[in-house]
């Protein structure tokens, strides 16, 4: 089973519709999906709306959970909690802060500010991720990514070491911008093999984390 908490469609920079994506992912065996485009004010209360109704479309005939997310992406790391804040009261029903990924210049302090957000779920790809970074995500249960994305996932190896050792919560997603960028058989746990976690954290992540999230979800 596959859950998958981090993907982009044709409304930010991805190239098929949220329900496009979403028919692959059933294709696929995914169970959950969360479609979290790259967001800020200029065009998140777009997204919302419009990711939203094809979730539901999805739901109401499909044997998955979609989830209408945004991805708060390259902002100034000062504002990423109120506008968390705001995409929450818009309705996404999951908020994913873009790290300071190591292939891209995003703001420093971006990490920092969005561990200690009250509104963010989930850390994407935070890069060269720091031992405090790493404790206030454990502290603050914002999950940390480990991710597949080409690039990002340079930063794996780290995440895993520091996070683990902070005893934060991890997740496996895709940040697919395509359909063929999605796990397909068993990509997810070879992702995590990759990045240095166990087997026993492989399944505490598709078993109890992917759980949590879809929860939290439910109830934002
Ligand atoms: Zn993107
Ligand atoms: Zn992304």
């Amino acid at each position: 089973m596959i859950f998958d908490f981090h993907t982009h469609s044709f409304f930010s920079d991805g190239i098929a519709s949220p329900i496009e994506l979403t028919r692959f992912a059933v294709s696929y065996g995914y169970k959950a999906i969360a479609i979290t485009d790259h967001a800020s004010y200029s065009n998140l209360d777009f997204l919302v709306d419009n990711i939203k109704k094809d979730c539901q479309l999805a739901e109401k005939y499909w044997d998955i959970t979609a989830i209408p997310g945004v991805e708060i992406s390259n902002v100034p790391a000062k504002d990423i909690d109120k506008m968390a804040g705001y995409a929450k009261e818009r309705g996404a029903k999951l908020v994913i802060a873009h790290g300071q990924s190591v292939v891209e210049r995003v703001e420093e302090g971006t990490n920092w500010e969005a561990v200690n957000s009250k509104h963010v779920d989930i850390l994407a790809h935070p890069g060269i991720i720091s031992e405090k970074e790493a404790e206030a995500a454990a502290k603050n249960g914002i999950f940390l990514e480990v991710t597949a994305r080409k690039g990002h996932s340079l930063g794996n190896g780290r995440t895993v070491v520091l996070g683990r050792k902070a005893g934060a919560r991890f997740l496996l997603n895709t940040d697919a911008h395509g359909p063929y960028d999605l796990f397909q058989g068993n990509f997810q746990e070879v992702v995590g093999k990759g990045a240095g976690l166990n087997p026993d954290e492989i399944k505490e992540i598709l078993e109890i984390n992917t759980r949590m999230v879809i929860e939290k979800a439910k109830k934002n």
